[in-house]
C-alpha cells in the first residue's frame, strides 16, 4: 500500500452538514458513514494517510451544474457573493469541528511536516486546515490571525465566486480561465500576509489573472491544489499549458482534482468515468511539470468521481493504476505524498 497525503478534500463540509441536521461530527468520522467519501475506516483502507481539509462556506442556492446543451456545452454562472458575518459564522463551526476531531483523536491537526510525518507513522489521520475562499475573513485580516492560531496553515483567496479578495472561474465547459480579473487590493494584501506568517497559497478556483497577480506577488511555489490540465478537458477550472509552464518553473506542485468534470474529455458530470482518464491527465500533467511537480487532490466529498474509485477506500486503485502505467516506487511516493510535503515545507518557512 501507497500512503497518500492528498491536497483537497470536503469531508469538514459532509461533517457540518450533518451536524446542521442534528449529528454528531466526531462520531461520524470515526465509527464510519455509509455516504461521502471520507471517514476514519474508509480513509485507513484506502492509504489516504491525510490532507487538506477545506473550510468552505456553501453558496446560498444549492449549488447545481447546468445542464449542458445538444454541443456538450455548459456554463454555470458564478454564484452570488456572500455576506460576512454568515460565512464567518460557518467558517468557525467547521474549525471547530477540525479541534473537536482532534481533541477526540480522531485525526491529528497538523502544522508541520513533521507533523504530518509523525501522524502518518502513528497511523493517524494527518489533517491541515485549509480555507477554500476566504469570505469569513475581514479585511484588515485580523481573523486571518485567529485562524492562524486555531491552525489555518492554507488557504485559497477565492473559490469559484467573487468576494472581497479577488475573481473566481465559473464552472464552464469549454472556456477559457481567463474570465475575469484577479486579485483585489486587499487580495494583495492576503497574499503578502500569508507569506509572513507561512500559510500556503491556493490557486485552485482564481481566474488566470488572479493566478498571475499571485505568482508575481508570492514568495512561495505555484500551487494548485486541485486542478487538472486544459489541453484535456477544456473546463474553466484547468490549468493552461502557460500555468503549468509556471508551476514548473516555480518547482510548485498540481494535484490530479478527481472530480469527473475536470477529468473527462467532454466534461460532462458521469460517475462512469475510466481510471484511464486520470492517468491521462497525470502523464500529461509529468510531461508538463515534471514528476517532481505532480501530486493528488482527490475533492473527496466535494465531487462526482470515477466509480472505480468510488470513495476513500478506493484510493489505492488509481496507485495500482499508476503502477500498471509503468510509474516505479520513486515515481508513485513523490506523486502520493513527497511532492506535498515538499511544498507545505517551502510554504511553512520550515
Ligand atoms: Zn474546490
Amino acid at each position: 500500500m501507497e500512503l497518500v497525503f492528498d491536497g483537497h478534500n470536503d469531508v469538514l463540509l459532509r461533517l457540518w452538514r450533518g451536524e446542521q441536521g442534528g449529528g454528531d461530527a466526531v462520531r461520524e468520522f470515526s465509527q464510519g458513514a455509509n455516504h461521502g467519501h471520507i471517514d476514519k475506516l474508509r480513509a485507513a483502507e484506502g492509504g489516504l494517510a491525510g490532507g487538506l481539509c477545506a473550510i468552505y462556506i456553501p453558496s446560498m442556492s444549492d449549488f447545481a451544474l447546468t445542464e449542458p446543451d445538444a454541443q456538450g456545452h455548459y456554463v454555470t454562472p458564478l454564484d452570488a457573493p456572500l455576506h460576512r458575518a454568515q460565512s464567518l459564522d460557518i467558517a468557525l463551526d467547521m474549525a471547530s469541528i477540525a479541534l473537536r476531531l482532534a481533541r477526540a483523536g480522531a485525526w491529528r491537526l497538523c502544522t508541520s511536516t513533521a507533523d504530518i510525518r509523525a501522524a502518518m507513522e502513528d497511523g493517524v489521520f494527518a489533517a491541515v486546515m485549509h480555507m477554500e475562499g476566504c469570505e469569513a475573513l475581514d479585511k484588515d485580516l485580523s481573523t486571518l490571525d485567529i485562524f492562524y492560531a486555531a491552525g489555518l496553515r492554507s488557504l485559497g483567496p477565492v473559490w469559484s465566486r467573487n468576494n472581497i479578495f479577488g475573481h473566481g472561474v465559473p464552472f464552464a465547459y469549454p472556456m477559457s480561465p481567463d474570465t475575469g480579473p484577479g486579485l483585489t487590493e486587499a487580495g494583495f494584501e492576503l497574499v503578502k500576509a500569508c507569506n509572513r506568517l507561512g500559510i500556503l497559497v491556493d490557486l485552485a478556483h482564481i481566474t488566470e489573472k488572479g493566478f498571475w497577480d499571485v505568482a508575481k506577488t508570492s514568495d512561495q511555489p505555484l500551487i494548485a491544489s486541485h486542478s487538472n490540465a486544459h489541453a484535456l478537458t477544456p473546463v474553466a477550472r484547468n490549468l493552461t499549458d502557460k500555468q503549468l509552464d509556471a508551476i514548473r518553473e516555480s518547482r510548485g506542485l498540481v494535484g490530479l482534482n478527481y472530480a469527473v468534470t475536470m477529468l473527462r474529455a467532454d466534461g460532462l458530470d458521469k460517475a462512469q468515468t475510466p481510471i484511464s482518464d486520470m492517468i491521462r491527465h497525470i502523464d500529461y500533467l509529468v510531461e508538463r511539470v515534471g514528476i517532481d511537480c505532480v501530486a493528488l487532490g482527490s475533492d473527496f466529498d466535494g465531487a462526482t468521481i470515477p466509480e472505480g474509485i468510488t470513495d476513500a477506500s478506493g484510493n489505492q486503485n488509481l496507485v495500482t493504476a499508476l503502477q500498471d502505467a509503468g510509474y516505479r516506487d520513486d515515481d508513485l511516493r513523490k506523486i502520493c505524498r513527497e511532492n506535498w510535503l515538499r511544498v507545505l515545507s517551502s510554504a511553512w518557512h520550515e
